[in-house]
């Protein structure tokens, strides 16, 4: 049983698994989006497995779902010598310093969905993009568990006169790289990445 009430039929799970020679550690994945699943969307048998820590496969009809990472992205972006970090306005970490992003939207490269999110949350034009590093993340959103890859860029806002939070963004700090304390940031993917940031800057 998780937070979300939620329990799998255990006996059937197993009976699954045997009969698929999968181990039964498979049975215990730790939480995920799957936790959120009680009944079969195709016939609603309450008889769920998780497979492999991916999916769900119904016992009756054979059904099944994959949980891929959901991708995200999020931007070191520099106004010069400075840094434009956001405020979460929402939960989960509301209050906390981020980075400008969020979720990739289906058809989207990750560069054009960072120039989206920065210019909805901040109102302002990126440009320069370039590779800084990735880490996987946890995201719990409206009580379902999301298993994410952040992806994270360093770029440019040459012209920062219209910069103004909006959307899931409460306020924004302007800010050197040297000056973030870790704990400040909202998650530890967030945290790696800054620690990445520093060591680019050193080299550069
Ligand atoms: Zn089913």
């Amino acid at each position: 049983m998780d937070a979300n009430g939620v329990s799998f039929n255990i006996e059937e799970a197993m009976k699954l698994q045997n009969s698929e020679g999968l181990s039964f550690g498979d049975l215990d994945p730790g939480p995920g989006p799957y936790d959120a699943f009680r009944f079969c969307p195709r016939c609603g048998c309450e008889c769920l497995s998780v497979r492999e820590q991916r999916a769900i496969r119904c016992g009756r009809c054979g059904f099944q779902f994959f949980f891929n990472t959901s991708a995200a992205a999020g931007a070191f972006v520099f106004h010069q010598d400075r840094l434009i970090l956001c405020v979460r306005a929402r939960d989960p970490a509301k209050g906390k310093l981020d980075l400008p992003g969020g979720f990739i939207e289906f058809n989207e490269t990750v560069e054009d969905s960072l120039r989206r999110e920065i210019s909805e949350e901040l109102n302002i034009e990126t440009t320069n993009y370039r590779y800084l590093s990735s880490a996987p993340n946890d995201y719990l959103y409206g009580g379902v568990l999301y298993k994410v890859t952040d992806i994270f860029f360093v770029c440019d806002a040459p012209e920062i006169h219209a910069l103004k939070a909006a959307d899931d963004v409460a306020d924004y700090r302007l800010v050197s790289a040297g000056d973030i304390e870790p704990e400040e940031l909202a998650f530890n993917s967030t945290r790696l990445a800054l620690v990445k940031l520093k060591a680019w800057l050193d080299s550069a």
